[in-house]
This record gives C-alpha cells, structure tokens and sequence, in this order.
C-alpha cells in the first residue's frame, strides 16, 4: 500500500515489524526484499515522487569556508525514489582488495570479505537492470573482444575490466507497482523521521517521531528500525536524536560522522593510442541483454601494494563540453540542450528572456560549431541522441569516434579513510528544527599519491607495450590534484560516516550493519562503508540491503529482536 504521509492520523501510532527510514535504492531495496518474504514493513520515503524546493531544503548543510566542499543539497536527493531519481546508472563492485586490510592505508579493511557479499551482488545487479553480474569483457563478449587494447594487460594494469549500466533505474518508478500491491508493506510518502526514540535502558528503541510537515507528527513501533537516509541523513539523524545517549545515538566513541569519504575523480591529462582500429575496443558497447558496458583500465592489487597507494581506475572521456573550442557538433548540442533546459527550469526572480540573455555569449561558439555540420553528421548526430535522451535504456554519456587523434583520461580514485573527515551539526536548523550540517572533508598523503600514480602506471605501460602514449606532466598532475582539494566536490558519493566495524572502538555497526549500542536499530547505504574503493556506490549499496533484509529475515523468524543475539 502506498499512501500519503499526511493522511496518517496526527499522534497516531503506526505500528510493523520493520521500520525503514529512507527509500532511496537502499530503503527500497530493502522494502521489496522483505515484502517478498512476507514481512510487515512501513516505508518513510522523506519527501515525494519529485523533488520539491520545500523538501531539498531539509538536505541544504551549513557551509564552514575552511573546508571546500559542494553545497549538502546538491548530490542527492529528498525524494522517493531518493537520489535513484536523477543516478547516473554506472555499476561496478568493490574488488576483493577493498575489503582487506592494507597496511599502507590506516583505517583500510571491512569486517566482511568480499565473497561474503558476492551472492548478493547478483540480486543487486538484477535490481540496478543490468544484469548479469560479469565484468570482465572476454567473458561478456568472448575471448577475442577481451581488452581495450591487444597486448596492453599487465602486471600492474589491465584494460579488460567493465563497468555496466543500469537504463538508469529510477527505484520508485520502476518498482512502485510492486510495493503497491505487496500486502504487509505501508510505504509512507512524504513521512520524514525527526527522532529515534531510544528507551531510558539505551539498549532498544521506543519509537520514532515523524511528520509529513512541522506540527503535524505521529510515531512509527516496530521491532526493528532501519536507518536508509543515504550517507549524509544517517549520521545526522544518529546525531539528532540525542536526548538518551547525549552525543547521539552510537556515538559514545565519538565516530558517527567521522571518515567521510567520497571519491577523487578527473581529467587532468590526455592520451593517444598506436591502433585505432577495429581492435580498440574503445566506448560502449552493449551485450547480449543490451545493456551499455565500457571497458577500464584498472590498477592491480599487486600494484596498489607495491606503490602502497589506494585502488583507481580510468576510462576514456571527452573534453569538457562547455568549452567550443573542442569542435564537436555533437558535444555543443548536448552543452546547448543542458543550457536551455537550466534556464527553463531555475526560474528564480529573473524572467526567462533574461536568463536567456545572460546565457548567450557562451552559447554563440556552440552555434557557430554545429553550424558547420555536414547533413552527413547531421543524420549520425540525431541517431547520437536519439540513443541518449529518448531511448529506455539510455546511451550513457556521448564521447569522441574511435578515431580521435587523442583522449581525456578520467580517474576515479579511493579517497582514503581518514579519522578528521568528518560531518558535524551546525546550530542552523532546517524547517522542522533539526540542526543541518556541516561538511569537513580531509585528505591524507595517500590520495595526491594515489592520483598520481593511476596515471604514471599507465603511462609506462602504454610506452613499454607501444599501443599508445600519455604525456606525464608532473606539474599539471600536482596543479590538478591542489585544485582538486581546494574545490572540493563529492563526486555525489557520501560514504564512510556510520561504518562497520567489528567493535564500538573502530565502528558504529557490525558485520551486520546492526548498531553496536542499540540492538534493534540497524544502518544501511554508503555511510556503513569503511574504506571506499573507486567503484560508484550504488551496486554495493543494493548489494549491502540484500544481504541485510536476509538478517532481518532471519532474526525476526527466530524472533530475535532485543536480546543482542
Ligand atoms: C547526479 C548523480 C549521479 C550519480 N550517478 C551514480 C552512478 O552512476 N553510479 C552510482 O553508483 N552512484 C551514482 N550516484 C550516487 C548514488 O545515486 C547514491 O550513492 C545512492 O543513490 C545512495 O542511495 P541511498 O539509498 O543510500 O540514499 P539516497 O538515494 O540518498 O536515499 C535516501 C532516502 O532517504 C530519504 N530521507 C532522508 N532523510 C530522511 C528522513 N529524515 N526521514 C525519512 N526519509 C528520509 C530521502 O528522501 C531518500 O528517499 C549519483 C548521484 C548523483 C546525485
């Protein structure tokens, strides 16, 4: 069933068996699995089918200027369907190394290996609609079609790992039907969680206080809550929620908040290749089922101990599109289309042909770009966007032809734990009072390492294979990455703020995500990861909601709810 928030009786007491706060792709994936397994669930979504200004500015943070970082609101979204409504559908796993302690990285290692998290990849696969779970391209597309270039693998790189991408699946839309029918479900839209109500023991949870808007409250029993609010919202409402444990909920050691982390990524360098024919498997191809992969290069684990560096990988990208000078029709139309479309949308007090106006210098270079278009392109050009904005399962992102005479390579790295990177409260309080946040994000030595040698390690191996070539400008890559810390942004990834651990002194859950202070509360998304990996969040996230409503299954049938064991 789904319906209204504000519907729900005002100090009315729901009550279930589950009580998810959050439906984003955790919270709902978490829905689907236990209604399936016909378990009773209330699901608060915090906020409607579509973002609204009202809602997205509960998720607006407070900035401190000493610490770069994009506005709170911009990477996510208060919504049904939470941040899965505007996701970009990569999906990749963490590697086997991510998991492990390495002791180059202080803080590295999960309590979980990653076999323990593999069978509930391939459920996650299947939910994120980009199945299957394969991600090596020989066995995607046969043993010919393996790398991105012959003869380029090697001991400390290889090019013959993929990414694969979901339509991208937006989690509410796709799966509403299915939680609209499940019988024991309640999914609540609109209900915002306020408080979690810990017992005067500090050992359960009495309730939670909600409202679909200020005054206007009711409360949630169940015999096991679930925090799902997404890797920010997490720790806050830990935070807030501190009338028993006076620090916050799970704080006592004084970690909620801390390691935050997010992902390094860029283009600072550019690189050419020796063969640009038919044997460069360069872009995306699709596989048998359809769905969009891209081959990557990845840094080995035997490189990573070696060099005592963080993992990386890197793909093939194209020049920054706002800028004409590239000379790509193809890119100019895109840049154009976003332009008029942010002008349309962000309305503000100016009238629209003022916004026209402001934007139209920099659109004219674009004009006179696509102006030059043969009727040729023209029709390869519409075939181009068609595939991109109007099919269902959409071309991810449009790059140069294979035959460009050269590429940008774009990094996505680790960000490394790091104990003083951190989400605190601020005194600013958002429209129900609770106190928004405030971001202090930190680096270690590591990552400016890290950055580096993704690219110098690719570099030497292009020379030594001779298949291609990428200038190792060290005072551009130095540039980039001081550039990158002083303009921080998040990449939209928010992890590491409630992580495992397996005790009170090094986490905030357990192995099972379960609290290791309160024994019916449980936290799932980005915010239990320990160390990050490079790979985008959302597949481990699913994978994590899987394998924690297996738990919940389980506990509930034994009829464990209290007791710790
Ligand atoms: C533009 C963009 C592109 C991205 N592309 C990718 C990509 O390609 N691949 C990838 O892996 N990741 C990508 N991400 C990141 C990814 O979308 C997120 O990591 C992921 O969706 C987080 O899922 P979640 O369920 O943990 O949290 P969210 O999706 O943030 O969901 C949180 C939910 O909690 C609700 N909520 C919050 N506070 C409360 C409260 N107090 N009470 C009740 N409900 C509450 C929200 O309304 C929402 O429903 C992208 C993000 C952005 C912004």
């Amino acid at each position: 069933m789904i319906i209204g928030a504000d519907r729900v009786e005002p100090n009315a007491c729901v009550t279930t068996d589950v009580c998810i706060i959050g439906a984003g792709a955790a919270g709902i994936t978490l829905a689907l699995e236990l209604s399936r397994n016909s378990i009773p669930a209330v699901l608060l979504t915090g906020g409607q089918r579509r973002e609204r200004p009202w809602d997205r500015d509960l998720y607006r943070g407070v900035t401190d200027l000493s610490y770069p970082h994009e506005p709170l609101e911009q990477g996510r979204r208060r919504a049904f369907g939470g941040t899965t409504i505007a996701w970009g559908g990569r999906c990749m796993p963490l590697d086997p190394i991510d998991f492990q302690k390495r002791p180059w990285i202080p803080g590295s290692g999960w309590p979980i290996a990653y076999a323990d998290l593999l069978p509930h990849y391939t459920r996650a696969i299947e939910l994120c609609e980009a199945s299957p779970f394969s991600f090596n391209a020989s066995e995607t597309f046969g043993p010919g079609r393996g790398p991105m270039i012959n003869g380029f693998d090697g001991p400390e790189v290889t090019s013959s790992r993929l990414e694969r991408w979901s339509p991208p699946t937006n989690f509410a839309r796709r799966y509403e039907p299915e939680l609209r029918k499940a019988p024991l479900l309640r999914v609540l839209v609109g209900g915002h969680a306020l408080h979690i109500q810990v017992k005067a023991t500090g050992r359960s949870i009495d309730y939670v206080r909600a409202a679909a808007r200020p005054g206007r409250e009711f409360v949630i029993c169940a015999r096991l809550y679930v925090l799902a609010a997404g890797g920010l919202e997490n720790p806050r409402l830990l935070f807030v929620s501190n009338d028993i444990h006076t620090s916050g909920i799970g704080n006592s050691t004084g970690l909620v908040g801390r390691y935050y982390m997010t992902h390094l990524a860029g283009a600072p360098l550019k690189v050419s290749f020796a063969d640009r024919g038919p044997a460069f498997h360069y872009g995306f191809e699709r596989d048998k089922a359809g769905v969009y992969c891209r081959r990557r290069f990845a840094l080995t684990s035997s490189a990573q101990e070696q060099h005592e560096i963080g993992n990386a990988s890197a793909c093939l990208h194209r020049p920054p599109i706002a800028d004409a000078a590239h000379g790509n029709a193809i890119f100019s139309a895109a840049f154009l289309m976003k332009q008029y479309a942010g002008a349309l949308k962000n309305g503000g007090a100016r009238s629209l042909p003022v916004r026209l106006r402001e934007g139209a210098p920099a659109r004219r270079g674009h004009w006179e770009v696509i102006g030059q278009v043969s009727p040729g392109s023209a029709v390869e050009m519409s075939k181009i966007f068609r595939g991109r904005y109007l099919a269902s399962r959409r071309l991810p992102m449009v790059l140069p032809g294979r035959s460009a005479s050269e590429h940008y390579l774009h990094y996505q790295a680790e960000h490394a734990p790091n104990r003083d990177s951190r989400v605190i409260l601020s005194d600013e309080r958002d429209a129900f009072g609770l106190r928004r946040l405030t971001a202090r994000i930190g680096f270690s030595d590591v990552d400016a390492r890290t950055i580096a040698e993704v690219h110098r390690i690719i570099g030497d191996r292009l020379d030594k294979t001779q298949t291609g070539h990428l200038v190792f400008d060290e005072a551009r890559i130095q540039g980039h990455i001081s550039d990158l810390m002083t303009n921080f942004n998040s990449e939209a990834h928010q992890l590491g703020t409630t992580r495992m651990g397996n005790s009170p002194r090094d986490g905030i859950v357990d192995v099972n995500c379960r609290s290791h202070e309160v024994d019916d509360l449980f936290v799932v998304g980005g915010s239990v990861f320990p160390t990050s990996g490079y790979a985008n969040p959302l597949l481990t996230i699913v994978a994590l909601s899987v394998r924690l409503a297996a738990h919940l299954q389980e506990r509930l049938l034994k009829g464990v709810a209290l007791d710790g064991g």
